[in-house]
């Protein structure tokens, strides 16, 4: 019998927008209107179906999106132009460059080149560093969203073995800094890792970032263990999934994120979150 409990982001999420669209009434009062400048190059299609999530959920929180699409044969130059326009654009407050770029495109020096005081996805190395150095500004809105999960379920992080699955820029990495900031004892598996298996079997919190069907097995996890799932992929039959073995895992595990409906619409807010913050610190500091 199934025991684990489901955490779902699709409802915390919700919540997490009506509190970000409470502070940019508070904002709106004051004649501020936060603005996200959302870049899309090329027509990929699942960028194209992100952005149109994101923009969805700017609408609601009251942050006004505003598109800047670019064809999918932009220069790198043009590219940086355009980052340099909307750093230096007061109503811009939040710079979102839609990942994966074109692969003639470097996207480093582009990520770089965004504001520090814009990066509302948290990606660049002064946040990035902020955040090592347990004095976070933007974290990328992921692993925070996966962090809120974590507080709202009222997981205790202090002092627990976790491991991270994946090490990524965006994902794994940040996940492992937030982690570590938060006093637990941080493993960082990737695909180089010797016997996953075993460290997994230790983990009071696994956080899974891999992007593969079945990277943790259930038969891997400690009883009673928390399982975050960040995957999105599809199984055989085309259905969306994370990593984790999820049927299986219900009778282990004691807390799991389902796939859809987990770490997805939480990144989504997080992003949100970001947003609201940085309209609020720019538009303070200007005053
Ligand atoms: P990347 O492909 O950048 O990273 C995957 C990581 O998994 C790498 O570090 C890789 O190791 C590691 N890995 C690959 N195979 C194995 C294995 N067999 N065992 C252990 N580790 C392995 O992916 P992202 O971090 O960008 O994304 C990960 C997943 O999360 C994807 O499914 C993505 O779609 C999803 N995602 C979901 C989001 C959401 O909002 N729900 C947001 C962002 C991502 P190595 O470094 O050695 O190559």
């Amino acid at each position: 019998m199934a025991s684990a409990k489901i955490l779902d982001g699709k409802a915390l999420a919700a919540t997490i927008r009506s509190e970000v669209a409470k502070g940019t009434a508070e904002l709106a009062a004051r004649d501020i209107v936060p603005g996200l400048a959302v870049v899309l190059v090329g027509d990929d299609p699942a960028s194209q179906i992100y952005v149109r999530h994101k923009e969805r959920a700017a609408k609601e929180c009251g942050v006004r999106a505003i598109d800047y699409r670019r064809p999918a044969n932009i220069s790198q130059e043009e590219l940086a132009t355009l980052i340099a326009e909307l750093n230096a654009d007061a109503a811009v407050h939040g710079i979102l460059v839609q990942l994966p770029l074109p692969k003639h495109l470097d996207a480093t020096p582009i990520l770089d080149a965004i504001s520090p005081d814009k990066d509302v996805d948290g990606f660049h190395p002064d946040n990035i560093g902020r955040l090592a150095q347990g004095r976070p500004r933007f974290v990328a809105a992921t692993p925070k969203g996966c962090m809120t999960l974590l507080e709202h379920a009222g997981i205790d992080i202090a002092g627990r073995n976790a491991v991270v699955v994946g090490r990524s820029n965006i994902v794994g990495k940040p996940m492992a800094l937030l982690l570590t900031n938060a006093n637990a004892t941080v493993t960082l598996c990737h695909s180089r890792t010797k016997d996953l298996a075993s460290h997994i079997a230790n983990a009071d919190i696994v956080v899974a970032a891999v992007g593969k069907v079945d990277a943790v097995l259930a038969k891997w996890l400690k009883p009673g263990a928390v399982v975050i799932d960040v995957g999105m992929n599809r199984n055989a039959s085309g259905k969306l999934c994370g990593d984790l073995q999820f049927a299986e895992a219900l009778e282990v595990a004691s807390a799991v994120t389902p796939v859809p409906g987990g770490v997805g619409p939480m990144t989504i807010a997080s992003l949100m979150q970001n947003v609201l913050l940085a309209a609020q610190a720019l538009t303070s500091s200007a005053e």
